[in-house]
């Protein structure tokens, strides 16, 4: 059986299969905009959650384990990045390995190496990697616009290129070309900005390099849809073409 063939005969397997009712609380529970949703869009949600539920291959260290709602709270809230998405389903995410608290990872910068504590780290080709303690509803990196599962889901989307730089795929090179001046300049602005000490809505994380730019960037545009249309009009646009979904008008 040719291998796309099994793949969908599989996933219209798991589809016909009743999904047991406290994961469209969990959805409702740990998606922060649910309750914006239409329900052909929460049903579609739900139906993309489940699938990865069941594809995605979850790992934790000895001595933590992963319950079936914490995968759900993974898997859902990377579902929202998949609602204007046709047969996807984060296939090229090998592994999700969650860890109960942020890890140490090295980090360099241009002379040294440091070692600093992470919340979540994403690989090309490799797996991503979650501190529970900081995708859960309520904790630091689910507050004010941040939500970490989406950051690092967000990593892979700009990596499925073959480099996580922030040049996302889009479908014309004019578009491409407005992508890459939009968001060197949105970089720029926003370095400039914290330089100065003025307040931004997206935090300052977002200034390291374009990659992480355009991460923290996909974290607000379905965390803080509102406000990031406010303030970054042209950049929460090029989001919604590139999502095919827009968190304001579902
Ligand atoms: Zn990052």
């Amino acid at each position: 059986m040719p291998f796309a063939f099994w793949k969908r005969w599989k996933r219209r397997r798991w589809s016909a299969k009743t999904r047991p009712p406290e994961f469209e609380r969990w959805s409702n529970q740990h998606v922060r905009c649910w309750g914006r949703l239409a329900p052909d869009q929460q049903q579609r949600l739900q139906e993309i959650a489940w699938i990865m539920f069941h594809e995605r291959h979850f790992e934790t260290v000895r001595g933590f384990s992963v319950t079936d709602e914490m995968k759900w709270v993974v898997v859902s809230n990377a579902a929202l990045m998949l609602l204007g998405v046709t047969d996807y389903y984060f296939d090229g995410v090998q592994t999700i390995l969650i860890q109960p608290e942020p890890f140490i990872l090295p980090q360099k910068d241009r002379w040294t190496i440091h070692h600093v504590a992470s919340s979540g780290a994403a690989w090309q080709d490799g797996p991503i990697v979650l501190a529970w303690s900081d995708c859960q509803t309520g904790s630091q990196l689910r507050r004010h616009g941040r939500n970490v599962i989406i950051h690092e889901f967000a990593h892979h989307l700009d990596g499925l290129d073959g480099e996580m730089g922030g040049a996302i795929h889009w479908e014309s090179s004019s578009e491409a070309e407005r992508w890459d001046q939009l968001l060197a300049e949105e970089l720029e602005s926003l370095q400039r900005s914290l330089e100065l000490g003025h307040r931004t809505l997206l935090d300052p994380y977002a200034a390291t390099n374009s990659a992480e730019f355009f991460a923290v960037a996909c974290e607000y545009f379905f965390e803080e849809p509102s406000a990031m249309r406010e303030h970054h009009q042209e950049l929460y646009e090029m989001l919604a073409k590139f999502y095919h979904f827009d968190p304001l008008t579902p």
